[in-house]
């Protein structure tokens, strides 16, 4: 067998030589079974907070793309968000009764209140506002995100659909109005578990402007002038760049 084992955002990796392993065939809490989630045949998920062995390190699984690129990053993103799924399901949300695993399902059930709980996906759009050879790039004012630029993105509201989520998150993020919405792709994104939607949305009107809470500004770039942007592990970067690759 071997696991992947993780600590919250943090992946376990080894490095032997120039090249870096982060499946492992043994785990220090691989005895305890109940913490573990099977991802494939002999493949598992591992919540590991202590150090396996000396000769390992901990990475932010953004870290993990940029070492071992994105096949990596889906299989560890993978992991990370059932670990996360089977931490917060411990107990039934109608009854409160503890929940046990499914025979054959990846679930979580309550047999008193016959419920399943299946791994929660979170949908969040992200749109590349775009006016001739420029993109419009916002900065978050959370300290945590304030160091780069990026995209318009919010969660998805109950009720809405994927274009009509993202005409709400411009608007109030940017303060523009936008038109001709095309399908820019998905990815998962395991902090903790959204699912991205992209979108290429055309400017149509109004003057950009920060909602002055969770923006703090916004303005055109061009591909001269852009700043700092997000890592190339997500979807927001691998937009930027095919718009300014392709020019579309
Ligand atoms: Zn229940």
């Amino acid at each position: 067998m071997r696991f992947i084992l993780l600590d919250n955002e943090d992946i376990w990796i080894a490095k032997k030589e120039n090249q870096i392993d982060f499946l492992f065939e043994h785990s220090a809490e691989s005895s305890d079974t109940s913490s573990q989630v099977k991802l494939a045949q002999d493949l598992y998920a591992v919540e590991c907070a202590s150090l396996p062995t000396a000769a390992t390190q901990k990475i932010n699984l953004r870290q993990l793309f940029e070492c071992c690129g994105d096949g990596a990053f889906q299989l560890a993103g993978r992991a990370r968000q059932l670990l996360h799924w089977r931490a917060t399901h411990q107990f039934c949300g109608v009854c409160g009764q503890p929940t046990r695993r499914h025979a054959s399902e990846l679930a979580m059930v309550c047999e008193a209140c016959d419920i399943c709980y299946y791994p929660r996906i979170n949908p969040v759009v992200i749109s590349l506002i775009h006016r001739q050879n420029e993109i419009l790039l916002l900065r978050r004012a959370d300290p945590e995100f304030s160091h780069f630029w990026s995209l318009a993105a919010g969660f998805v509201e109950a009720g809405e659909s994927l274009e009509e989520a993202a005409h709400r998150e411009i608007k109030e993020e940017t303060g523009v109005k936008v038109c001709n919405l095309r399908n820019a792709g998905s990815q998962q994104w395991p902090f903790p578990n959204n699912l991205m939607i992209g979108f290429f949305a055309e400017y149509a009107t109004g003057e950009p402007r920060p909602d002055g809470v969770e923006i703090s500004e916004v303005r055109w770039f061009d591909r001269e002038t852009l700043p700092r942007i997000p890592s190339q592990a997500s979807i927001a970067r691998k937009m930027i760049d095919h718009f300014f690759s392709t020019g579309s």
